[in-house]
């Protein structure tokens, strides 16, 4: 949970007078999202119902330290249901949401499947379906290869969908019927620029339907406000999660965008290159909705090992976002 607006120092039993001062503003909201708490409770409560193996087809989450703590208790991660052996274990959908064609393999081999997919992912595919239904060609506004958008991109057989990334990529489109046209998003862009992107579309295409603003989610759009209040006021800005999770990615290009002028994406506090913050007087830190909170600690006690920190809290919104588990695991919720 992001604590409340305040501050407080680190590491005053380790001051000398040879640490320089530090002031950290911790940006609020920031970390675990309702989608990855629920997607990581999905495989901690298939562990303890079912017991090991559970498989979980890709990355649950995009955070090899969420990852590697789910193996030792007993899941195995698999890129596809092939790599499963025939038997009850179950196997479970990761956050970012799967093609059609996924849950329908699982059928034919009598896998015993459960869906981790986000609700607010699922609601972009049901968007997609709905329009495909309505007869409208989609548009789809994401980054190619990103997990989420080969699943959303699968909801669709192939020709109904058609993904673009830029302003650019809209005035290259083609699409069967102008007057026939949707949009759906990716769930985790950066807002500003999916904005030019959605304007791009309706200046083209002044019929085409869509989302009231877009369908970047909740969490996404307020990490990226509170990065976008603490970024002017510091020296430095570090996220804190995975170079392939998006959302991150875009936290950081947020932070250069409203005039970090050092802005870094690190998965650890190992991975920190101090040399990129030497003489720094004020550091933002954020974490993306993938990253758990025991790994910001991890960079403040890096920092505090090196200065006299002061830790402030900025919080721009108060999330209480909750999704209940999948139907397979409310009695062992509920237990
Ligand atoms: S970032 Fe948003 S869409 Fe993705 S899991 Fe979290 S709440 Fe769901």
């Amino acid at each position: 949970m992001t604590p409340p607006t305040g501050s407080r120092h680190i590491g005053r039993a380790m001051t000398t007078p040879n640490k320089p001062p530090l002031d950290v503003f911790l940006c609020a909201p920031r970390g675990f999202c309702a989608g990855v708490v629920r997607a990581i409770d999905v495989v901690e409560k298939a562990l303890a119902r079912y017991g090991p193996p559970v498989y979980v087809r890709h990355e649950i989450v995009h955070n090899k330290y969420v990852v590697e703590s789910l193996k030792r208790k007993g899941a195995v991660f698999v890129d596809e249901l092939d790599e499963i052996p025939a038997g009850d274990a179950p196997v479970i959908f990761s956050a970012h949401g799967v093609p059609k064609s996924v849950p329908a393999t699982a059928t034919d081999r009598e896998l015993f499947a459960i869906d981790a997919t986000c609700p607010l992912v699922t609601k972009v595919h049901r968007e997609a379906q709905i329009h495909h239904k309505r007869g409208r060609h989609v548009i789809l506004v994401g980054h190619e290869g990103h997990p989420e958008i080969v699943g959303t991109l699968g909801q669709l057989p192939p020709g109904a969908i058609t993904l673009v990334e830029t302003p650019e990529d809209v005035a290259r489109l083609d699409p069967p019927d102008a007057e026939k046209l949707a949009f759906v998003t990716q769930t985790t862009l950066s807002v500003d620029d999916t904005r030019e992107v959605i304007e791009a579309l309706k200046a083209r295409f002044p019929a085409i339907v869509g989302p009231h603003t877009q369908d970047i989610c909740y969490a996404t759009t307020n990490r990226q406000e509170a990065v976008k209040r603490v970024a002017p006021l510091v020296d430095a800005v570090i996220v804190v999660g995975s170079p392939n999770s998006s959302n991150s990615q875009r936290l950081r290009e947020v932070a250069e965008r409203a005039g970090c002028p050092v802005a870094r994406l690190i998965p650890r506090a190992g991975d920190i290159a101090w040399s990129d913050f030497e003489g720094i007087r004020r550091l933002g830190l954020t974490a993306g909705a993938s990253a758990p909170e025991i790994l910001v600690e991890e960079v403040i006690g890096a920092f505090a090992e090196r200065y006299d920190v002061r830790l402030e809290t900025v919080s721009t919104i108060d999330e209480n976002v909750f999704f209940p588990l999948p139907r397979e695991l409310r009695g062992e919720a509920a237990a």
